[in-house]
């Protein structure tokens, strides 16, 4: 069986897409030979079946993980392993147009988006290349008596669960880190969208990494995903996505072998217009920050505050700004807004437009599905909302933002902070000092000034509250993939 099949894209023409597992550096099929269907957002329409992982595949990759962790995988150089990250980079490079065509494809994001997205990926990928020999101890003092210093060492085996809004992006933040620090890694992409995770998967191998040091699998959340969790001979499992799967991956680590548990997720975050800013380039980092990525961001500044000075004339504005973003084919050159990534989201934001309508918000735009084919909804504007309403408080992770009203800086900070998240936050206006205390004062871990979304992988981005536990990305990062060891060495004679 070859595990392969070809696809065609408008950006790539025909290309290979891996479709197995990728266990022990090959392409294989699932215990069970089960598969699954890969759908097309932009015309619903299944792209391609690929290998489904169960519950007996987590144990072999495991297994695998375990035995090329202990036995050659911790004995590989640091320098080692900053030139595979730093060759992977390379080849996320050097296939950057074909990479971004299958999230395209997979996902519905828009193709020029897709390809700052997989820049994104190769630039994190050498990030951490660039720290895996540079992850030190300390030497720490404490009598004449005793050297005592520490040392950062591997986890151990990795699981890690990512979402579908940010396939590959989400795969070189939770490898990248994972493997400068000497671990090894057992991750299962999202049902949604595999098939970048699967390509990617190929580049591993070309890029030299030992089998086994990486291992991708494709499955569901239920099963494949729950395995992971629950495992007892996983170390640590990162997740990014749903609280509400938060919640249960916790549960899961707890009730097992209490392996270490790090979480990205959900928000609700706000975006704070204050009357001195210049308001042409905060209506574009609201649209952006609310837009972008069809609204299917954790961080999307999804609850805007704009001060009462301005409040009408920003709406007019924001209208005519949201109003021309272009939705449709997300491989046609001017789209910056593709489908929804499935049947499901689709369903649950309409779902949430159809509460706000119902809670008595104003729709300024849209607040409707776009087209009669693909999974695409009209970017949506709701103003005059209340902090009560379900469109202030839930996260809807799609083109809706909700639009509120503030008077003072007191009452900015106040709703800002009004939500169980605390993930991004942003603030906008043209005084420093307004800047610096508000960005004090909200409880989220980013805030933007003046811009959204702007995320880069020398920077730790992760949430307060209840938008999860640790931070990714950043040398911050490191500290979730690492552990400290303490040795302390008698000099002097024997105390008793
Ligand atoms: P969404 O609701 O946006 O699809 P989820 O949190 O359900 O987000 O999914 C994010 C990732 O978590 C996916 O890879 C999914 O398969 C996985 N997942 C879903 N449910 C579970 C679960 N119970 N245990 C472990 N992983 C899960």
């Amino acid at each position: 069986m070859s595990f392969s099949t070809t696809l065609e894209t408008p950006q790539t023409g025909k290309y290979e897409q891996p479709t197995g597992l990728f266990i022990n550096g090959e392409f294989t099929h699932g215990v069970d030979k089960k598969t699954f269907e890969s759908i097309n957002p932009t015309t619903e329409k299944p792209i391609c079946a690929i290998q489904e992982a169960t519950e007996k595949d987590v144990d072999i990759a495991v297994s695998v993980a375990r035995k090329t962790f202990e036995e050659t995988w911790r004995k590989v150089t640091p320098e080692q392993r900053s030139r595979y990250l730093l060759k992977l980079a390379d080849l996320f490079e050097r296939d950057l147009d074909t990479l971004a065509a299958i999230e395209s494809l997979d996902n519905g994001k828009a193709f020029s988006m897709a390809k700052v997205d997989i820049g994104m990926c190769a630039g994190c990928l050498r990030y951490y290349g660039g720290w895996a020999d540079k992850i030190e101890g300390k030497v720490i003092d404490t009598n004449s008596e005793t050297f005592n210093y520490t040392k950062q060492e591997p986890i151990g085996v990795v699981g890690q669960i990512i979402p579908w809004n940010f396939p590959l992006l989400m795969w070189a933040w939770k490898i990248g880190p994972a493997v400068a620090c000497g671990n090894t890694v057992v991750l299962k992409s999202a049902e949604q969208t595999p098939l970048g995770a699967l390509y990617a998967a190929k580049l591993v191998k070309e890029a030299g990494f030992p089998p086994g040091v990486i291992n991708i699998l494709s499955g569901f959340g239920k099963t494949a995903g729950a395995a992971i969790a629950a495992h007892m001979d996983i170390d640590k499992v990162a997740f990014t996505g749903s609280t509400v799967v938060g919640r249960q991956i916790m549960k899961a680590a707890a009730g097992s072998n209490l392996k270490k548990v790090t979480l990205e997720l959900g928000g609700k975050s706000p975006n704070i217009v204050f009357n001195d800013a210049d308001i042409e380039n905060a209506i574009s980092w609201v649209n952006f920050g609310i837009f972008f990525n069809h609204g299917q961001c954790c961080c999307a500044g999804s609850r805007v505050y704009v001060q009462d000075g301005i409040y009408d004339k920003f709406i007019e504005a924001f209208k005519k700004r949201a109003g021309a973003n272009k939705v449709g084919d997300p491989f046609a050159q001017d789209t910056f807004q593709g489908p929804q990534v499935s049947q499901l989201q689709f369903d649950r934001i309409m779902g949430y437009i159809d509460t706000g309508k119902k809670e008595g918000a104003k729709v300024e735009i849209g607040g409707e599905r776009h087209g009669d084919k693909g999974f695409f909804i009209q970017p949506t504007i709701f103003s005059n909302v209340s902090s009560e309403m379900k469109i202030m408080q839930e996260e809807i992770f799609g083109p809706v933002c909700s639009i509120g009203k503030f008077s003072t800086e007191e009452e900015a900070i106040k709703l800002g902070n009004a939500t169980t998240y605390g993930l991004a936050s942003a603030v906008h206006t043209s005084n420093l000092n307004t800047a610096i205390r508000v960005s004090s004062a909200l409880r989220a871990g980013t805030v933007w000034i003046n811009q959204y979304n702007m995320l880069h992988h020398q920077l730790p981005f992760g949430g307060y509250k209840e938008s999860g536990i640790g931070r990714e990305l950043g040398e911050a990062a490191l500290a979730n993939y690492s552990q400290t060891k303490t040795v302390s060495i008698r000099l002097g004679d024997a105390l008793f």
